[in-house]
């Protein structure tokens, strides 16, 4: 269980994910995003820009202040 660090209330867990072709997508759970999420149109992530290539992250969602987190290191 992750606690917002800015809201204090219970984070979502769930997978980023996009294709390159119908944007980035966030879902609740151990799935990324399907088809039929896409076809309705649920899930989208506003804050992604471009075309980007196929790719998921685990990543945690906060409702309450629409921020996301996720664990990663940086390749040098
Ligand atoms: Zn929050």
């Amino acid at each position: 269980m992750m606690i917002c660090p800015f809201c204090g209330k219970e984070m979502q867990k769930g997978i980023l994910s996009g294709d390159g072709r119908s944007g980035v997508s966030w879902k609740q759970g151990e799935r990324k995003a399907g088809l039929l999420d896409r076809i309705v149109g649920e899930g989208k992530v506003t804050a992604a820009k471009g075309s980007l290539v196929a790719f998921t992250i685990e990543s945690y969602f906060c409702p309450g202040c629409r921020k996301m987190i996720f664990d990663t290191d940086i390749t040098k």
